[in-house]
């Protein structure tokens, strides 16, 4: 499959779960792909036997980061086309219980860290001829999930800024759209269900199944399935699919 070859697809959080899938799918479409993250060891692994991959560390708190990170990825792979702001943390906490710094921890990295990693990308991107940008919101950017309000408050943001920068650029040739996970199988399910499991007194499994049931079909969505989703926005014919949200949630509504 070549639909995408020569593309350069920068990925961030691209070294694990949902953001690894993506990154895996876009170069099976034959896109050059940048992941980046914080962890530049969990990057290179993942890069390892993936000649479609460049690892670079990012922080997406840290502008500057963000600044060079995304400078050595144009620099070798040129323009970024297809940006997956995926990165992102799913601290819960009830909202009496919430500070101001554990707020600002989950909106700089949810929120503020897609605004510049997404900018910074566009700077390269608004000089081609077609472009992609895709934000890895939540099902929780569409509805209120309980004990979770500041991560509800930051992914309801991010859908709020791609319907702006759709109607924004609306005469450019690039959709911005998000995608709608419910509850996939990756290690930010694994560790909300230790943390729940640790309030509620109840076991890790126990703790799982009740993200399970949130999903109405009953079983955890694979990271594919998110990836499947998010790769359609960037193939031939989805050039009119702008400013959307698309719910990849097991049936919630
Ligand atoms: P994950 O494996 O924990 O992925 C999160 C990624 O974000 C990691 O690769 C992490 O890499 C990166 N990251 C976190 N903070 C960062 C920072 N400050 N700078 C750069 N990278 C950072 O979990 P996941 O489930 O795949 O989550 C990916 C996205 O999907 C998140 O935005 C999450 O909110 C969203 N989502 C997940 C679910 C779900 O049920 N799993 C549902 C809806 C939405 P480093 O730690 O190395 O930086």
């Amino acid at each position: 499959m070549s639909e995408l070859a020569g593309k350069h697809a920068l990925v961030t959080g691209g070294g694990t779960g949902i953001g690894l899938a993506i990154a895996r799918s876009l170069a099976a479409h034959g896109a050059i792909v940048t992941i980046t993250g914080r962890r530049l060891e969990v990057l290179e692994a993942a890069a390892r036997d993936a000649p479609a991959f460049t690892a670079l560390q990012m922080d997406v708190c840290d502008p500057a980061s963000i600044t060079a990170a995304t400078d050595a990825a144009v620099a070798r792979n040129g323009p970024v086309r297809i940006m997956v702001a995926n990165a992102g943390i799913a601290e819960g906490r009830m909202f009496m219980h919430q500070d101001r710094a554990f707020w600002d921890d989950v909106m700089r990295t949810n929120l503020t860290g897609a605004f510049l990693s997404i900018q910074a990308a566009m700077r390269s991107m608004l000089t081609t001829d077609w472009g992609r940008v895709i934000a890895i919101s939540s099902i929780a950017g569409l509805r209120g999930l309980k004990g979770a309000s500041a991560y509800t408050a930051s992914k309801h943001g991010l859908i709020g800024m791609i319907r702006a920068l759709s109607e924004e650029h609306m005469r450019d040739p690039v959709t911005f759209n998000a995608i709608c996970p419910g509850y996939v199988d990756t290690d930010i399910v694994s560790r909300n269900a230790d943390t729940i499991a640790g309030k509620m007194g109840l076991s890790a499994d126990e703790a799982r199944q009740t993200m399970i049931r949130a999903n109405r079909h009953k079983r955890l969505i694979l990271a594919d399935e998110v990836a499947a989703g998010t790769v359609w926005l960037c193939l031939p014919g989805s050039d009119s699919v702008n400013g959307q949200t698309i719910e990849i949630a097991g049936g919630q509504v």
